[in-house]
């Protein structure tokens, strides 16, 4: 049986921003919860986006031989469990990728009441999982994570002693320009989203005709 297809936001292939070492990253379409401040809000509607299968993503993503991991973010992974499940398998068929996975979820919750079909397999194959909702109020500027509620659970003891401090480290973030499309890939210092925006709207504007920012 072929594995569900996944339903992807965007992705990107060889980002030193989210998580340790050279990474691709995977962006689902999709969240049930509506975080106040959420850093993606257009991929929080379940509408359709690029739908592709898992095995094709993962060829993708590991084109650029410097990977040596994926990162799953969104939108909410474990949404498409089963996919992502698969990607990561394919994916470490053609290298052995370590795996870092957000989830607005809490990992007690996912272990007892999984919320899709494939969640014990994904949880599984994740090295690292940033669990919890975002909560503007406690974004500390620290960490991969977007505030300091959201824990980090090392699943494997694979990326544990790699000198990457998940939990504290400075924050990093890469833009990533293609035609008219800006992807801002990372956990955003503080202020710097805003300061995407305003950049983007204003590049908009000189390029859209009629120029008036979207
Ligand atoms: S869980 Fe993440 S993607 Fe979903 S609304 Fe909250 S911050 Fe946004």
């Amino acid at each position: 049986m072929n594995a569900p297809a996944l339903n992807v936001a965007a992705s990107h292939v060889g980002t030193e921003a989210l998580g340790p070492g050279v990474r691709s990253v995977v962006w689902v379409q999709g969240c049930p919860f509506h975080c106040a401040g959420c850093i993606s809000p257009d991929w929080i509607p379940d509408r359709p986006a690029r739908n592709v299968q898992p095995a094709e993503l993962a060829a993708e993503l590991l084109a650029d031989p410097r990977v040596s991991g994926l990162t799953l973010s969104g939108g909410e992974p474990m949404g498409q469990a089963a996919g992502l499940a698969e990607l990561v398998r394919v994916a470490r068929e053609i290298r052995d990728v370590s795996v870092i996975c957000f989830t607005g979820h809490r990992l007690e919750r996912l272990r007892v009441r999984p919320p899709s079909p494939g969640v014990p397999a994904l949880l599984t194959a994740v090295d690292v999982l940033v669990d919890g909702l975002y909560v503007a109020a406690l974004n500390d500027g620290r960490g991969l994570r977007g505030s300091s509620n959201q824990r980090i659970h090392h699943l494997t003891s694979r990326l544990a002693d790699c000198g990457y401090d998940f939990g504290q480290g400075p924050r990093t973030a890469e833009i990533a320009v293609s035609g008219p499309e800006a992807l801002l890939i990372g956990v955003p210092p503080k202020g710097l989203l805003n300061a995407f925006d305003t950049a983007v709207d204003a590049v908009r504007a000189r390029t859209t005709p009629g120029g008036t920012p979207q």
